[in-house]
């Protein structure tokens, strides 16, 4: 097998954030006794389906839930993906999620199994603890072990930086200067301890006299801090000792792997999608050396999260296959939805309960979400308002929330952008009504497009 070359590459590419539509959610939004918050980490109403959520990630995490799964039902647009994505969240940044249609298995240049296996294996990670020398310039974070009160994270090139953590107790510096790699230990904790910084501070140290000068304070989500996070290697490093050699802890998921071995054109495939059928001799060599490295102790595995919208979509062939899968020990946690009530399971005579198998149904947990209030989708607008970074004027939220009620919360989402493109084009500061009545008019919610459709369909072609 060809050695795991361009790992780290792919994965800082494949870890550039965009503001996707379910990026505002970071989890569930529970408290310690998993009862849901009205309005938390970016989740708003449906408490009994996310106290249920809540109760299976408790399944989850106590290794409770091998071969089951669960299916979330509920009408289009009442947050089903962001419930499985709010799952995943909460299982850690490092939890994989992936999300498929069931129509997106039937296509033309995979067999639906190969497709679904991709789905399985994009959710299955593997951590991977490598040792490596520090290049110049790269971005490392340094720990040591010992109690302080505040902690530095680096900006650029210079050892300064915001100060994070403090809670832990533990002093982690974030830098790409080399120097400070060598000479940390003693000097940069005396400095800090002389001048009292708190989590939060913007610090420079300066190396000569060992000084601290406290710059400003951050604000609470840097970019400068943020941009550190996935590329950063860590160096464990005793205080005081000089450290050349870093441990590096790489996060893939199993069909990165696969792709990055079974391809010439190596982990640009990820990106083109152009993966193709992946041969099964491959897998194995990957499953085996996987495994290998599990033994060393070299890879974890992290079960993530796999999302199927649409179940109903899938054949008879299918649900045998997710029966079969949901048996392995490396199996993601399965998470299935649709808005279907009693219909024809695919590929057979039979009407069945969200046209799902009833050996599959079984097996599942099922969760139901109901339609938003009125002021559930007041409060949502205003998370993605901010996620978008669009400033509204409060008339303007009052029609979108009326717009979101009429048509679909999803329509409204939609809507932010462009209404900040228009505000945009008439250099205005904030969305104002006249830029959400511009949008509305230009495009059309379901309601109204068919209704157009009725009126003029002598027009098109049938
Ligand atoms: P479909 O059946 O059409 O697939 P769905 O039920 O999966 O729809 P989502 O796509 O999850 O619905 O929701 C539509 C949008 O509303 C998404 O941007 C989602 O993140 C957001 N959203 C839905 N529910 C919530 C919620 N409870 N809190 C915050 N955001 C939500």
């Amino acid at each position: 097998m060809a050695e795991l070359k361009g790992l780290s590459e792919s994965r800082d590419l494949t870890r550039i954030e965009r503001i996707g539509a379910h990026s505002h959610i970071r989890g569930l939004g529970l408290d310690s006794s998993l009862e849901a918050r009205d309005v938390s980490e970016g989740m708003v109403g449906q408490l009994p389906a996310r106290r249920a959520a809540g109760l299976i990630l408790q399944l989850i995490r106590q290794g409770n839930i091998a071969g089951r799964a669960v299916l979330i039902a509920g009408q289009p647009g009442t947050g089903k993906t962001a419930l499985a994505m709010g799952i995943a969240k909460s299982l850690g940044a490092e939890t994989p999620f992936a999300s498929v249609a069931a129509s997106e298995l039937f296509s033309l240049d995979l067999s639906k199994t190969e497709a679904l296996t991709q789905a399985f294996r994009r959710s299955i990670g593997v951590r991977i603890k490598e040792e490596a020398e520090i290049i110049e310039g790269e971005v490392v974070e340094i720990s040591i072990d010992r109690p302080v009160s505040a902690a530095v994270a680096s900006g650029s090139s210079a050892p300064s930086g915001v100060v994070a953590a403090g809670k832990t107790g533990r002093l982690t510096l974030k830098t790409t200067d080399m120097e400070t790699v060598y000479e940390l230990g003693g000097k940069m904790i005396e400095a800090l301890g002389k001048e009292k910084v708190q989590s939060g501070d913007v610090v420079a140290l300066d190396k000569a006299s060992g000084k601290v000068t406290k710059l400003g304070r951050s604000i609470g989500r840097s970019r400068d801090y943020d941009a550190v996070g996935p590329h950063t290697k860590f160096v464990k490093c005793p205080e005081g000792e000089l450290q050349k050699r870093k441990e590096v802890v790489h996060c893939v998921t199993l069909h990165e792997i696969d792709v990055i071995n079974s391809r010439t054109q190596g982990f640009l495939a990820l990106f083109t999608g152009d993966t193709g059928e992946i041969r099964a001799e491959v897998r194995e060599q990957i499953d085996t050396k996987v495994a290998e490295w599990r033994e060393e102790g070299k890879a974890e595995i992290v079960p993530g999260v796999l999302f199927i919208d649409e179940v109903h979509m899938l054949d008879i062939e299918c649900f045998s296959f997710l029966n079969r899968a949901l048996e392995n020990d490396m199996a993601p946690i399965l998470v299935v939805a649709t808005n279907r009530g009693i219909t024809s399971i695919r590929g057979t005579n039979y009407r069945s309960p969200h046209g799902i198998p009833p050996d599959f149904l079984d097996r599942l947990l099922i969760i139901t979400t109901q339609p938003y209030t009125e002021d559930d989708i007041r409060k949502i607008l205003d998370i993605r308002c901010d996620e978008e970074d669009v400033e509204m004027s409060a008339d303007a939220k009052v029609l979108l929330t009326k717009i979101g009620v009429e048509t679909s919360l999803r329509y409204a989402i939609h809507l932010i952008t462009s209404a900040a493109l228009s505000c945009q084009k008439r250099k205005g500061k904030i969305v104002e009504m006249e830029d959400i009545s511009r949008v509305y008019q230009l495009f059309l919610d379901v309601k109204r497009s068919t209704q157009y459709l009725m009126e003029y369909q002598s027009q098109y072609m049938f």
